[in-house]
């Protein structure tokens, strides 16, 4: 049985003293019937991880060299000090703006597994492929590059499933889409990682989830969780998450 987890990613938002006092407010609340996470910017992170005890604490990205001349870069020994260990990977937003690509996400999940770091790993097509029908290819692809040729534990890797034209537009995917493309995902999971891994991985749906509509991705059999952005953000509307899947 797959535990479900449910990550906010924050984005570039909320300064380090709104992170603090947002654990503060949260950290208590949570159940044991999912694991839930927030990801903050590296500036908030060490204070939100100072706070958390119940809560995960993740980077929204890393490096994957262990130092040198990388400007404007963070590795992963520097969030580990802070003592994050988990990692969202791949985001549309960071392929989109900042040129990661499958290639750049597979190093990345190397080095995360080489030093205890756990990687959520995004992956879903575009506006255009979708409409091309170009789904499946374009997520088997993302998903066995991404992961490809991995050592170490892999059962503990999350992979995301998140449609980019339905981050942030308010314009969720049917939970069919959701089932069908997250039960794709784990069909190449186990051509990439082996069938035991493929069932002890987590596959979270990301893409306007909220409150209303959370239960019901999570119901899906192989939808074990949710990336949230906007509704993740303010306490009220966390808890309303965390409170929708007890
Ligand atoms: C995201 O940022 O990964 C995301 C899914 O955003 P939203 O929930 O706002 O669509």
């Amino acid at each position: 049985m797959r535990k479900p987890i449910i990550v906010g990613n924050w984005k570039m938002n909320k300064r380090s003293q709104d992170a603090m006092e947002f654990v503060k407010e949260v950290d208590s609340k949570l159940h044991d019937g999912a694991d839930f996470g927030i990801a903050p910017a590296f500036t908030a992170l060490w204070a939100a991880q100072n706070e958390a005890e119940n809560l995960i604490v993740a980077a929204q990205n890393v490096h994957f060299e262990e130092s040198g001349a990388f400007t404007g870069e963070v590795s992963i020994d520097m969030i580990k000090e802070l003592g994050v260990k988990w990692v969202i990977l791949g985001h549309s937003e960071r392929r989109q703006y900042f040129n990661e690509t499958d290639e750049t996400v597979n190093k990345k999940v190397k080095a995360c597994l080489a030093n205890d770091i756990t990687p959520i790993v995004c992956v879903g097509e575009t506006l255009e492929e979708f409409e091309a029908g170009q789904t499946e290819a374009v997520v088997r692809r993302q998903t066995r590059d991404c992961l490809a040729d991995l050592e170490g534990d892999v059962k503990h890797v999350v992979v995301a499933y998140e449609p980019v034209w339905a981050i942030g537009t308010g314009k969720s995917a049917t939970t069919e889409i959701a089932q069908n493309t997250c039960a794709l995902i784990r069909d190449e999971l186990k051509n990439v990682l082996g069938e035991e891994a493929a069932q002890a991985i987590r596959i979270q749906y990301g893409g306007s989830v909220k409150p209303n509509n959370i239960a019901e991705y999570l119901s899906q059999p192989d939808v074990d969780g949710a990336l949230v952005g906007g509704a993740s953000l303010k306490v009220d509307s966390f808890l309303e998450l965390v409170n929708a899947v007890k």
